[in-house]
């Protein structure tokens, strides 16, 4: 069968089940899978052998039964590395890709050498191995509560070739404890408990919840990441960390109160205050 037939015929399955961009995910879906990019989809002429396409069917049905598109490809391009990626670990989003640029913007101020950077709820990994990849000289952990989550991290930096990342399994702060860093990362479970459940059924459903709540307000893990904050930044250290919708007047008096001096929010695609980043 060819592919771009495939693409089409898939395309019609999700525009039936009202899925909101039904060509674009089904065309990410054949790609992503069969690991073509698009001009090569659309130079018309690659077939594919009937147990693909069957394949490829069974996982259409089970997107328009609401899984994550991402999970069915197994994977995520997220600043410009493949971060694979599954049921139990949070998908990377566009949005964090800014905490990435952030981050490299403000360690660029500070020089290269053998800097140590943190990454708390790495997830996937995504950000650890983002920034691991651009400071080859830098010592970057990425530190989570999951083990499965891990296991897609460490996945992901030997897939990528990274070498400078190290992964540890732990509440919070607790694997690092008594280290001290240039530069911590994080974009933790921030969404209220409460609006778990007016998620889009993709998150809701599927993504973990562990991921996502932040407790009755949203705010556990920023009030717990800036009390321990000062300890275990070195001199000049960074912080950097992403903000729900609605999150930043909160964020920043936690900042206040911890003692930062220097902090500022950058806005996302949407004009939302996503990005927070302060100096001590
Ligand atoms: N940005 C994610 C969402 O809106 C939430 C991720 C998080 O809590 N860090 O679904």
């Amino acid at each position: 069968m060819n592919v771009l037939s495939k693409v089409k015929d898939v395309t019609e399955v999700f525009r039936r089940s009202g899925i909101e961009e039904p060509g674009r995910e089904a065309e990410m879906l054949v790609t992503g899978l069969l690991e073509i990019d698009r001009a090569t989809l659309y130079a018309g002429d690659v077939d594919m052998p009937e147990d693909r396409a069957k394949y490829i069917d069974g996982l259409a049905e089970r997107r328009t039964r609401g899984e994550p598109l991402q999970y069915l490809t197994g994977h995520v391009l997220f600043c410009g590395l493949k971060i694979n990626v599954g049921s139990g670990v949070l998908i990377p989003r566009p949005e964090t890709e800014l905490l990435v640029e952030e981050a490299i913007r403000l360690i660029r101020q500070k020089g290269t050498g053998p800097l140590t950077i943190l990454d708390l709820c790495t997830g996937s990994g995504c950000i650890a191995l983002a920034l691991a990849r651009h400071f080859p000289d830098a010592t970057v952990y990425g530190v989570d509560a999951s083990e499965h989550a891990l296991e897609y991290a460490t996945r992901n930096a030997a897939a990528n070739n990274i070498h400078n990342a190290e992964f540890r399994r732990g509440d919070l702060w607790d694997p690092v404890n008594g280290m001290s860093f240039d530069c911590v990362v994080s974009n933790p479970p921030y969404v209220v408990r409460d609006e778990i459940e007016t998620l889009q059924k993709e998150v809701r459903d599927h993504e973990p919840f562990a991921a996502l709540d932040g407790g009755v307000d949203g705010l556990d893990f920023y009030k717990r990441i800036f009390r321990e904050a000062p300890a275990y930044l070195r001199e000049d250290g960074i912080i950097i960390l992403e903000a729900g919708f609605g999150q930043a007047d909160a964020i920043r008096e936690l900042a206040q109160l911890t003692g930062f001096k220097q902090y500022d929010f950058i806005k996302d695609f949407a004009g939302i205050e996503r990005i927070f980043t302060a100096k001590l």
